[in-house]
């Protein structure tokens, strides 16, 4: 009898469980004007394959789109490279993909660091139990390439890190030269260009790159959730010789190229790609095809002078203060002397515009002001910094009204 009344004790509470209240209302997403360090809006064309039906990941029409993707990866990092496609994940997976298939035990790491991405790197290969060396510069400032070749001589790396933009401290750190000693000296040449790609120059090739990766949410205004990769001859032919597998299925490259169609092999199934995301991406190569790669670099360099000019005339100074070392797509800004960037920044996003503070060692110094892809357009630029200008000013006023009454 007892045994009973418990289970139908049990039973009611089962089933008098309610639903969340929230999941019972519709989901709020105001209108945004992303000018942070990412995600950039999405371009109406973009938005647009959101809604597009499902196809089954292996279906002939998928494949394709997966081909031309492939083709606008190459095109954008200016790579003939055939190991190029695109790792389901966001930027960090770009990063651990390398890793992983790039690093095994035993192997030295020579980590250039010119902020937080730099850092990361340096994490990921302590996790990996692999011996790193880092090279650094002061914040806002880049590692002269000198240093780096005399480092790469020095400590005879298998793999060499570079975050070419790196978007917590707004620098542009110079590539040229660095390829030529990672070849010299054996080592492989592995650069960050989430922040980067499209807005600035960029040749996988002619910088001799042994791997890139990039991440979808920044120039190329689609949605987070894929990181672009390309591994060289050079690099593949590394990780076929490894010692050790690599440690993980999902970020296998040789597993990947062989899904993206890579190898030229019969394709296997290795994941279910995001397919709603991969027709984002090849809808945002379409558009810098249309646009062409080099003609968005210039478009972006173009309006980071209307951002610096926009900024003067406000009386506000970029935190980087070498113009050539000054990322194009991402500026960094010197929060003035009393001002909280917080409420600045909370000021701005009331009237629908984000721009963000600093990240690690930057929190608090500056604003960091995402100018990717779309926004990357002189009357919106303009709008920006006249906003963040006023709510500077009626920071300052609120400062002042609150020393004086209070
Ligand atoms: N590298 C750089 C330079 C970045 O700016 C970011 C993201 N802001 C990442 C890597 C990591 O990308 P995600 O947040 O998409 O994982």
């Amino acid at each position: 009898m007892i045994q009973i009344l418990l289970f139908l004790l049990l039973q009611c509470s089962m089933s008098s469980r309610a639903p969340p209240k929230a999941l019972l209302q519709d989901m709020v997403v105001p209108p945004r004007q992303l000018f942070g360090p990412g995600p950039s809006n999405m371009a109406d064309s973009i938005a647009e394959t959101q809604s597009k039906n499902l196809l089954g990941h292996l279906h002939p029409e998928f494949v394709q789109i997966m081909g031309d993707v492939r083709l606008g990866l190459q095109y954008i990092f200016k790579t003939e490279n055939k190991y190029t496609f695109a790792v389901s994940g966001t930027g960090h997976s770009g990063m651990e993909c390398a890793m992983v298939n790039l690093l095994e035990p035993g192997d030295k790491f020579l980590v250039v660091e010119i902020g937080l991405w730099g850092q990361r790197a340096a994490d990921l290969a302590n996790r990996m139990g692999i011996e790193v060396k880092k090279i650094s510069a002061p914040h806002g400032k880049a590692v002269p390439v000198e240093d780096i070749q005399k480092a790469i001589a020095e400590y005879k790396p298998n793999l060499v890190f570079v975050c070419q933009g790196d978007s917590s401290t707004g620098v542009a750190q110079p590539l040229e030269t660095i390829g030529d000693a990672c070849r010299e000296h054996g080592a492989l040449f592995l650069v960050d260009t989430v922040a980067s790609l499209g807005g600035t120059p960029f040749d996988a090739d002619a910088l001799k790159v042994d791997c890139v990766y990039s991440a979808t949410q920044k120039v190329l205004n689609a949605p987070p959730g894929l990181a672009p990769i390309s591994f060289s001859d050079r690099a593949i032919e590394k990780i076929r010789n490894r010692k050790q597998r690599v440690a993980s299925f999902y970020f296998d490259a040789l597993e990947l190229g062989n899904y993206w169609g890579c190898d030229g092999e019969l394709k296997r199934y290795h994941h279910t790609a995001p397919i709603s995301t991969v027709y984002a991406l090849r809808a945002a190569l379409s558009a810098i095809a249309k646009e062409g790669i080099d003609e968005s670099i210039q478009r972006h360099k173009d309006n980071s002078q209307v951002l610096y000019a926009a900024l003067k005339n406000h009386g506000l100074e970029p935190f980087v203060e070498d113009e050539k070392l000054r990322l194009p797509c991402l500026t960094t800004v010197k929060v003035p002397e009393g001002i909280d960037w917080k409420d600045v920044a909370g000021k701005m996003l009331t009237n629908g515009v984000e721009i963000a503070g600093g990240l690690g060692a930057t929190v608090g110094k500056i604003w960091r002001i995402g100018t990717f892809g779309i926004n990357s357009n002189k009357t919106k630029i303009e709008n920006v910094v006249e906003l963040l200008s006023k709510s500077i000013n009626e920071t300052r006023m609120y400062c002042f009204i609150n020393l004086y009454y209070f």
